[in-house]
This record gives structure tokens, C-alpha cells and sequence, in this order.
């Protein structure tokens, strides 16, 4: 594979968009384009296949909608581009971008996703969808139904390669670029390329273009990281004092399971307004809803699974607290990826470490590359046994006694 260059360009304007695109770009007002723009739509233009390595967080859903606005024409009613995406809402965000960035194009979308009625799905396509956004399950079932043809497809997009091979949806999403047109653009959007991706990209792409910008750091530089000392047994305690001193405008608390995070939401929803959770068991309907009170503002505190929490693109998230330490360290990269977004604002991060944690801390610090600080609570001891790692500070005094909450849940 060949490496492309990711210096960024000046502006959209030397990208080789159209001036169409351009108007659309200036009309949500992204006046400069992401590293991942930069080096990812010159490319994509030309038609060849590229992987882009970049998270969430850095543009990259523009980097391969403005190249699928360009290349499709709008003539035709049949798919041209399909988009594979992990999850949902990441999908539901996808279709949200392009459709911003059509702007006054006239083009056709569908999105189609699993846990919404298929029927509406269906329709959408027989209208004549030019983009078809979707998750593999759901995409496969269209396909099986006779309902969509890839007969004509230009460009397949898949994002979130990782996670999407993660989760298991490598059988399906080889079944659907094997029912591909073998003449088609291939583009692949990752935040790390482990063994699987590379080999998926060996199989189905042709001599890609490999894009890099993710040494750039673009998002975790923008975002003060701390790692929490705290007992087990405290955890909820030390979360209210947390929010107590950081007063954050909106927050993301990160869960390992589904039941982890129900439990934690049935606990703080008794003590505050404005938390919700949000993971792969609830109802599509529900899903949604929460997303667009969080979106709304509605909701201050939302309890996320990784794999639903990591598709959540809501620009005014000011604080990610890791209540369980995350059992990957690619899971914290884009964990914290939630906030410290492309508008620059100063994003925070703080991730919970027991005692018998401090193995999986050391591990996220060499994936980062960087030492996290421990964070120091005022007045308060958020464990009784030594912390998960020596803090660069003396560890405070041990207190024998639980703090008292109480005061803590009333004032955040
Ligand atoms: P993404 O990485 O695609 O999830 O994008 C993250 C956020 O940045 C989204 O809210 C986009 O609307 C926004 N965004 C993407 N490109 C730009 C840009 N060039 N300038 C400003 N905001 C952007």
C-alpha cells in the first residue's frame, strides 16, 4: 500500500470540490477543512480506493461525504454509494451530514437500520435512494428481500472498520462487497488498523491509498485527561463528587455492560434529574429518544455501553467519565473522543482505576503515549487502600469514615 501525505491543505477550495460543495461547506460554516479532509477528499476524488485512519471526532464523516456528493450523479435513481457504519446512530449521524452537506442537491437517501420498521426502509429505496447509510444486519436483510440492487454501485464506504469487525459483522459485511460490483470505489474509515482490518482491506480493496492522520492527535490533545484512584465499593460516592467539583455542562459516564450501566442509571436517576442510559438492549424508539434529549440538552448525564456510546457526536459534551476502567485501550481512545471536538473547546477526561486495575491504566498509557495524572479531589478520599498507581503527589489521608454524599448529590 502506498502512504499518502497528511499535511494539511490551505482550504476547501484547493481540494477540488465543486463550487456546489463549497456553497454547502460555507453554509455550516466549516470554514477550514480536518486533517483527515485535507488528506482523504483529493484522493478520493480521483476515484481510488483509500484507507483513512482517523477517529471520530476529526471530520471524517465529511472526508467521504463530500467525495460521494461529487462522484454520484444525481441523474440516475438507482444506489450509487452505500455506507456501512457499526452502530445506529452512527448511521442516523451519517445520513444527517450528508444530507447537510447536499445541501441544495437534489439526492436521494435512505437510511436503514435495524429496530425502525423496515417498510419505510424499503420505500425510501424504491423512490429511487442514490445513498443508501446502514448497519451490515439490516443492509443484508434489503439485499436478501430482492429489495436493494448494489447492481450500480459506485462507492461502498466502510466506517468504523474496527468496531465493526469488533462486533462481529465481518460475515456480513464480506457478503455484502462480495454482491458489490467489482468495478466500484472502495473506501475504509478506521481509527486503528489491527490485523482484521488489514486483512479485510487486503481482500476487497485495490492498491489503497493509506491515509493516515491519526498521529495527529487531533482530539486527544484537546482533551485533559486524569485518572481516578477509587475503591471499589466508593464509586458512586466519588462520581458525585466528581461532578460536584467539575460541574460538567454535559457528561458521557462510560459503563463495561449493559447491566452495569442500568444499575448505575437506576441509582443516580434517584438522586438527579437529567440522566438517562443508553445501550444495545433498549428499543430503537427509546435509542432515539434519548439521543435527542441529550442532543436537546435535556439530558445532562448520559450512561453509555462502548458500543452505543461511541457513535454519540454531540458537540456540547464537556466531561467523559470512565466509571469502569475500559477493557480495551482502543475503547478509551474513542471513549474520550466524545468530547474535546473539532470547535476547539477543552474537553475532560477521567477514568476510574481500582486498586487491581492499575495493569489495564498502564496499558491505556502506553497506547496513548502519555502519563495520565491522578486527580485530586479537595477534601475528599476517594480510596482507603493505597491508589491504583503512586501518585505524583503524596496520597491524601485515609479516612475511616464514608463521605457523606448526600450534600455532594444536592449541590451538582
Ligand atoms: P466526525 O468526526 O465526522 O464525527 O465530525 C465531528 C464533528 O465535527 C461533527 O459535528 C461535524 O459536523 C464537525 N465538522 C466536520 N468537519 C468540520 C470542519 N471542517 N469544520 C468544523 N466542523 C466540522
Amino acid at each position: 500500500m502506498s502512504q499518502g501525505s497528511s499535511e494539511p491543505v490551505l482550504g476547501f477550495r484547493q481540494l477540488g470540490l465543486s463550487p456546489d460543495r463549497l456553497k454547502a461547506l460555507a453554509n455550516v460554516n466549516y470554514e477550514v477543512p480536518s486533517s483527515i479532509q485535507s488528506a482523504f477528499i483529493p484522493e478520493a476524488l480521483t476515484g481510488r480506493d483509500c484507507i483513512g485512519q482517523a477517529r471520530t471526532g476529526t471530520g471524517k464523516t465529511a472526508a467521504f461525504c463530500l467525495p460521494i456528493l461529487e462522484l454520484i450523479d444525481e441523474d440516475e435513481p438507482h444506489v450509487q454509494a452505500l455506507v456501512l457504519t457499526p452502530t445506529r446512530e452512527l448511521s442516523a449521524q451519517v445520513a444527517a451530514e450528508c444530507e447537510k452537506l447536499a445541501f441544495t442537491r437534489p439526492v436521494k437517501f435512505a437510511c436503514c437500520v435495524g429496530g425502525k420498521t423496515i417498510q419505510r426502509q424499503i420505500d425510501d429505496i424504491r423512490r429511487g435512494a442514490q445513498i443508501v447509510i446502514g448497519t451490515p444486519g439490516r443492509i443484508i436483510d434489503l439485499l436478501t428481500r430482492r429489495v436493494l440492487s448494489l447492481d450500480g454501485l459506485k462507492i461502498v464506504v466502510l466506517d468504523e472498520a474496527d468496531r465493526m469487525l469488533d462486533i462481529g459483522f465481518r460475515p456480513d459485511i464480506e457478503k455484502i462487497l462480495r454482491r458489490c460490483p467489482t468495478e466500484r470505489q472502495t473506501l475504509l474509515l478506521s481509527a486503528t488498523l489491527p490485523g482484521p482490518v488489514e486483512r479485510l482491506a487486503h481482500r476487497y480493496m485495490r492498491d489503497p491509498l493509506r491515509i493516515d492522520v491519526s498521529a495527529n492527535q487531533v482530539v486527544v490533545e484537546t482533551v485533559d485527561q486524569y485518572y481516578v484512584s477509587v475503591d471499589g465499593d466508593r464509586k458512586l460516592s466519588t462520581l458525585a463528587r466528581l461532578l460536584y467539583q467539575e460541574r460538567p455542562r454535559q457528561a458521557i459516564v462510560f459503563c463495561r455492560t449493559k447491566r452495569g450501566a442500568d444499575a448505575l442509571h437506576n441509582r443516580m436517576s434517584k438522586k438527579l434529574p437529567g440522566v438517562a442510559a443508553i445501550h444495545g438492549d433498549l428499543a430503537q424508539n427509546v435509542r432515539d429518544r434519548v439521543m435527542k434529549q441529550f442532543r436537546e440538552g435535556k439530558v445532562r448525564l448520559l450512561i453509555a455501553t462502548d458500543v452505543v456510546g461511541r457513535g454519540i457526536d454531540v458537540t456540547s459534551v464537556s466531561h467523559i467519565i470512565n466509571y469502569d476502567v475500559p477493557e480495551y485501550c482502543d475503547d478509551y481512545v474513542h471513549r474520550i473522543g466524545r468530547t474535546g471536538r473539532l470547535s476547539g473547546e477543552a474537553g475532560f477526561a477521567f477514568t476510574f482505576v481500582t486498586r487491581e486495575e492499575g495493569e489495564q491504566l498502564t496499558n491505556i498509557e502506553i497506547r496513548i503515549n502519555k502519563l495520565l495524572p491522578q486527580y485530586q479531589f479537595d477534601g475528599y478520599e476517594s480510596c482507603r487502600r493505597p491508589p491504583a498507581k503512586p501518585a505524583v503527589a503524596p496520597p491524601a489521608q485515609v479516612s475511616a469514615t464514608e463521605p457523606d454524599e448526600a450534600e455532594e448529590w444536592a449541590a451538582v
